[in-house]
């Protein structure tokens, strides 16, 4: 386990689309705890192994399925491999930021709620329903996996609040 460097902006990876994972090795599963521990050090609420350097289709999640984080949230980390968006309903225009643009944030429409297949880490494959940030957060780590950043989609850009 180890604290990984974040990608930012000026580097071109970010702008690169993410390959599946074909098979779940040691590598990935030592790819999602380094990512863990990375997100978990910089107060993320998601983070796209891109943002770390790997161009595969991994994401880890770290939001309520609500708009804030409530004081019985459980602190959930959800790991996907392979995601793929089943279903988006509504939009929510919000505010967000992301660790590869440090000091930047803006408005950005995303959906109010989503559904997502995925892999675990054990390979199983798991289908949820987010909704509030949890879907914000999903929809936007999403992007990085296909090279689009939340300021290709921003409508206003803000204050460094998240
Ligand atoms: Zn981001």
């Amino acid at each position: 386990m180890a604290i990984k460097n974040i990608r930012t902006v000026e580097d071109n990876i970010l702008k690169k689309v993410s390959k599946p994972v074909k098979e779940i090795n040691d590598k990935i599963i030592t790819l999602l705890d380094d990512m863990t521990d990375t997100m978990i050090d910089r107060n993320g609420v998601g983070l796209a192994a891109v943002q770390v350097g790997a161009l595969r289709r991994v994401a880890i999640i770290d939001a309520p399925n609500t708009e804030e984080f409530g004081e019985d949230y459980d602190d959930e980390i959800i790991e996907m491999i392979n995601p793929e968006i089943l279903e988006i309903n509504g939009q929510v225009i919000k505010n967000e930021g992301c660790l590869s643009i440090p000091g930047k944030a803006g408005t950005v429409s995303r959906p109010e709620n989503l559904k997502v297949k995925f892999l675990n880490r054990d390979g199983e494959s798991v289908i949820i329903e987010a909704t509030g940030y949890r879907a914000r957060a999903i929809s936007h780590e999403l992007d990085h996996l296909d090279g689009i950043l939340f300021t290709d989609k921003v409508i206003e850009f803000t204050d460094n609040e998240k």
